[in-house]
């Protein structure tokens, strides 16, 4: 016999950190329990999907909780929708590690609710991409070791992390796959994550030509009923791999046996807008609560994943040669003083003609989207520091300062460079467009195209340039970093990066580490068959982070680095923590930041923790909006971030229109 009422305690994704009660009939359908999705109405919205996180019988009669009226569920969603104990068991971790109310981050964990279906898109023919018969391929030792340790690891049923440590092209996808297998062997499932599908066409082909029918992809282009029928599908066990960008992770594959973080150190894992989280890190939870392997896996791992490896947290493993050829050489080609025309020096302009006149490809990185205003001094390459941070200061104006946004340290605008002394001293500027112009002057027979910001707003342009310039319909690609991540060009024989040290000057404490990773994948995009040559022009040649780069040596980063991050008290030494504050008004804006951070210094600065701020962010008024950051260095207790959770929310009650979020283990620090 089932209940004939039940009241369940209900988290909506509403900015409140508590749960509201409904009741539910059960009559002829099922009882709720918690981990289950329900639709339920919640103050005007008629329809809104929250989670149940408790369950139990209602007394005959009772029609409302404390005083209220008890509203009515209008929906439990079918079972295969249900979060399970161990999806639960993630959602309370990611509420309390992230302080995010329960219901905020649920949306993660359900497509759009059934009932939505969109008519299915007509399927467009995916293009061939010839690979290597698996059969025919013959593992060397190094991907083998990592193999057999997974295999070990399912088949105790434990959880295990691995870092796989391979240069561009050495076999890891080879090694993901194998280990996806073994698990898919013993019927358990899978989730392959990538940054950013629709950059990985030839990957997501390698996957399905693998695992056929039993996979899946999740990305952007899929309808609501296209999302459903996976989801269902992975409930089921008929999907048994889920290949996706960081929202895959949260696919309800049956007895997950493996999770595979591919470019792991990639920033896309971080979501930046509501729920903020961090898909590597949630992803080790996931695996730790189901017993599976996570393999992280990339050319430049993270810094804060290889200090992990290296305490032995996760098992190492490098793939330290690539397959079939080796990486090629980088010359790093002084830009001082030998007459620079519009962004090009005469070595790379005659490496580029040698190289269309072989009717090689030619792929030219440039990373300037303009938008964080250093200066730079256009004779020696000189930008500014902060004193304290060792980030680079921005140009703010009005009124005309140079400031740091970590710590509020503001300086005169040099009207000299502070360095040689020469008189031009400006904000950086320029962009891919500017370049792409050039070159069409510099070389007019040549086939360009550009990969960037501007050339992929429409919906697969990004895959229309992609494949063109994989195809060699084009003979020059010039792009920003959109260029570097793992694409296969076969034909490119030559990589030029136009300005190596452009994002040395990016004003955060990330930037060395970003421009090795950068640098180093980029040149991994040149000789992939046949032979490579990489040229990095750069106004600082001595730069060690570049010398590091040139020569593919991840350790000598390491060590110039490490020392660094702990002196200044960075991750991965200490945990950093970034509010957020916006609002319409400046002055009520800077003084609730100011208000704000006066509390924290009072209750949580200490020998461990350290309040930075406020300061303005990077782009000081965006959309209608002054911006304001606080930063915290050091690790804080549960207790304390929901403690800070509610002082924010304690703030935007205080100050009418006033936003403020909280971003644990932020990723872009401005
Ligand atoms: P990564 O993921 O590290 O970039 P891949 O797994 O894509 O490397 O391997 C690069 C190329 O080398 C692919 O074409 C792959 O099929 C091939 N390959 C990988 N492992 C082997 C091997 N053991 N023997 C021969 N070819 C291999
Ligand atoms: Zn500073």
């Amino acid at each position: 016999m089932t209940t004939a009422h039940q009241l369940l305690e209900i988290a909506l994704p509403v900015p409140l950190p508590r749960t509201f009660s409904y009741r539910h009939t059960p009559g002829d359908g099922r009882e709720a329990v918690p981990g289950d999705l329900a639709v339920v109405p919640f103050g005007r919205r008629r329809e809104v999907v929250g989670l149940v996180t408790a369950a139990r019988e209602l007394p005959v009669g009772t029609t409302t909780v404390e005083g209220a009226a008890l509203r009515d569920v209008k929906l439990i969603l079918p079972p295969e929708y249900s979060l399970g104990p161990l999806r639960l068991e993630l959602a309370r971790w990611m509420a309390g590690y992230y302080a995010l109310p329960l219901g905020e981050v649920v949306p993660l964990f359900h497509p759009p609710a059934p009932g939505t279906r969109a008519r299915p898109r007509k399927k467009k023919a995916e293009p061939a991409y010839p690979d290597l018969d698996p059969a025919a391929i013959e593992l060397t030792p190094a991907q083998a070791a990592p193999i057999a340790r997974s295999d070990a690891l399912l088949e105790r049923g434990e959880f295990g992390a691995l870092l796989l440590h391979g240069v561009t092209g050495s076999g890891k996808t080879e090694v993901y796959l194998a280990v996806i297998a073994a698990a898919v062997a013993r019927g358990r499932g899978a989730i392959y994550l990538l940054p950013e599908i629709a950059l990985t066409p030839q990957t997501l082909a390698r996957i399905k030509l693998r695992f056929g029918d039993q996979v899946a992809a999740i990305h952007s282009g899929l309808s609501a009923g296209e999302r459903c029928r996976v989801h269902e599908g992975a409930a089921r066990g008929e999907i048994k791999v889920v290949v996706g960008p960081r929202s895959a992770l949260f696919a309800p594959v049956r007895d997950l046996g493996v999770i595979v973080v591919d470019e792991e150190h990639d920033s896309s894992y971080k979501q930046d807008e509501k729920p903020r989280y961090h898909a590597r890190h949630t992803a080790l939870v996931r695996g730790r609560l189901a017993r599976a392997v996570v393999i992280l896996g990339s050319a430049t791992p993270d810094l804060e994943t290889m200090v992990r490896a290296r305490e032995g947290r996760y098992a190492l493993f490098g793939l330290p040669e690539r397959q079939g050829c080796g990486l090629p050489p980088v010359e790093v080609v002084d830009m001082r003083g030998t007459g620079v025309r519009e962004g090009f020096t005469d070595t790379l302009l005659t490496a580029m003609a040698a190289e269309l006149e072989n009717h090689r490809q030619v792929l030219l990185f440039y990373n300037r989207r303009g938008f964080a205003r250093v200066m730079q001094c256009s004779q020696c390459g000189e930008t500014s520091l902060c004193p304290n941070c060792d980030i680079a200061v921005t140009l703010h104006l009005r009124p005309r300062r140079l400031l740091c946004h970590y710590c509020g340290h503001t300086a005169r605008v040099p009207a000299t460079c502070p360095a040689c002394g020469g008189d031009a001293f400006l904000p950086a500027g320029g962009g891919t467009e500017k370049i792409e112009l050039n070159l069409q002057a510099h070389f007019p027979e040549a086939r360009i195209l550009r990969l960037d910001h501007d050339t992929t707003r429409r919906r697969g342009s990004y895959r229309r340039i992609l494949t063109a310039f994989a195809g060699h319909k084009a003979d020059i690609l010039v792009g920003t970093q959109m260029v570097a991540k793992g694409h296969h060009f076969p034909e490119v024989g030559l990589v030029g990066v136009l300005a190596a040290d452009d994002g040395l000057a990016m004003p955060d404490f990330r930037a060395a580490e970003r421009s090795f990773q950068l640098l180093t994948q980029v040149a991994g995009r040149a000789g992939r068959t046949g032979p490579g040559k990489v040229i990095f022009q750069t106004w600082r040649p001595e730069d060690p982070v570049i010398q590091a780069a040139a020569a593919h040596d991840m350790e000598r980063f390491l060590e110039l680095e490490l020392p660094v991050r702990k002196a200044l008290g960075y991750p991965p030494y200490r945990r950093l923590l970034r509010l957020g504050l916006l609002g319409r008004r400046q002055g009520a804006t800077l003084a609730a930041a100011e208000a704000l951070a006066g509390v924290l210094r009072d209750q949580l600065q200490g020998p461990a923790v350290t309040i930075l701020g406020p300061a303005p962010g990077v782009f000081e008024r965006l959309q209608d909006r002054y911006r304001f950051q606080i930063l915290v260095k050091g690790d804080l207790t549960l207790r304390q971030k929901a403690w800070l959770a509610t002082c924010l929310a304690d703030l935007k009650a205080a100050y009418k229109g006033l936003e403020a979020y909280l971003d644990v283990d932020p990723v872009m620090v401005f």
